[in-house]
């Protein structure tokens, strides 16, 4: 159904474009071919990535090591992090979920309270420390969680809650935290889809408890593979490093320096989560570009907004994207029963569409978990249409997006 997959196997060089898009990378730049599919997601792999890629693969150093460490240091001074924050990279934003779940002590007996309307691999994070998700609604404005249904749900097993930012919209994080401090609960925003987003001036990331961000094949930022947790405790650093490196302890500091060291001890249960040197290199490339890449993606969001606001048939997110770095744009149509139809329509003339997402609840391994009620994921879930979004889109490809959603209503 979505076109993650769909990414053309050509490169084309970049045609005339209009003034508002800029693009830092230099090179070759994915740009689909009037004829093609134009797909929902198209990551922007140009001569920098390459050529970072290929100085990393020469080096020969792949595990963690000096690109480890500095990709982490430019992550923070992107985000802002005053010394009191920390950033850890990790293998995936699930897995960085994981270990922010793990630190937040979190395990079997407790309850973590997520929205149903979420990318299930936030769902998959919690429930793999032997938690039990219990699932929450979302506000019908924001489609982010809803602080009056996490209260709902809360018991005495209630441990966390897990925010997500929707398309790069932040949830109502000061309603969500003055729940947390009220029952002693910690916060674990998923902001995969927030990378550079900021609510009320303050970066996602730079503010609040755990936050974690994910570098996958299709999010603002890609290192092929990649995450990363934020975390305000100190005393958490130690405990990640060991956790994202099979519990093997004093090992991280020596291998930012391009040391392995031969004695060391294993002090608890572990994973396989680490940030290799060849992923953080392309990163690294990736981050010196993410500001024309956000700034484009408003651009492109408000002309979709401008270009299909006035259709009595669709809903675009009511959001100014001032603050927003937009990850997905999405559409609701208010007759959900046209949805199949719609994006058949669009599939015919050339745009790629997607689904995000279908409610949690909904799939066979989460069927028995409890469960606030969920009226508003109910209908969400078979309204939202995602349109394709890149970092870089000519305008000719946006007009046809465009048309090709008016001609449905024609
Ligand atoms: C992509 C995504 C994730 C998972 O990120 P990975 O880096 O692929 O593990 C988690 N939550 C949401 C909302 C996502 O979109």
């Amino acid at each position: 159904m979505t076109a993650e997959a769909a990414a053309p196997s050509h490169i084309l060089r970049q045609g005339a474009e209009s003034a508002e898009t800029t693009f830092g990378g230099g090179g070759a730049l994915p740009v689909p071919r009037a004829d093609d599919l134009i797909p929902l997601y198209l990551p922007v792999l140009g001569a920098a990535e390459q050529q970072a890629a290929a100085a990393a693969l020469a080096d020969g150093w792949l595990g963690i090591g000096p690109l480890t460490g500095r990709f982490e240091r430019e992550l923070g001074a992107f985000l802002g992090l005053r010394p009191d924050r920390h950033l850890v990279s990790t293998s995936s934003c699930t897995s960085a979920l994981h270990l922010a779940a793990l630190t937040a002590g979190i395990g079997p007996g407790a309850e973590v309270i997520c929205p149903s309307f979420t990318y299930v691999a936030g769902h998959q994070a919690m429930s793999a420390t032997g938690a039990d998700v219990v699932f929450c609604d979302i506000d019908p404005k924001t489609l982010t969680v809803d602080p009056a249904s996490v209260r709902s749900v809360i018991t005495p097993r209630t441990r966390a809650i897990q925010v997500v930012h929707y398309a790069g919209v932040p949830a109502d994080l000061d309603a969500i935290h003055a729940i947390a401090a009220e029952h002693d609960l910690r916060v674990i925003e998923d902001a995969a889809h927030a990378f550079g987003s900021s609510s009320r001036g303050r970066a996602i990331g730079s503010f609040g408890d755990l936050v974690c961000f994910s570098f996958g094949p299709v999010k603002m930022i890609t290192s092929l593979e990649g995450g990363a947790v934020v975390s305000p405790r100190v005393e958490d650093v130690q405990l990640l490093h060991e956790l994202r490196l099979i519990g093997v302890t004093a090992d991280t500091d020596a291998r930012y320096a391009r040391q392995r060291m031969w004695e060391y001890d294993v002090v608890r249960q572990g994973y396989r989560y680490h940030l290799g040197s060849l992923p953080a290199a392309i990163g690294l490339a990736q981050l010196a570009q993410v500001d024309a890449f956000i700034a484009n993606r408003r651009s492109y969001c408000r002309q979709y907004d401008a270009g299909l606001s006035d259709l009595d048939g669709v809903e675009p997110m009511a959001v100014a994207w001032d603050e927003i770095a937009p990850y997905m744009y999405v559409l609701r149509l208010r007759d959900a029963s046209l949805r199949a139809g719609f994006m058949a329509h669009l599939r015919g003339l050339g745009v790629a569409t997607g689904v995000h997402y279908m409610g949690g609840h909904t799939f066979t391994h989460y069927r028995e978990c409890q469960r606030a009620d969920l009226s508003v994921t109910e209908t969400v879930a078979e309204q939202v249409v995602t349109l394709p979004l890149h970092s870089f889109m000519t305008e000719q490809t946006r007009e046809r997006v465009i048309a090709a959603v008016r001609s449905y209503f024609s």
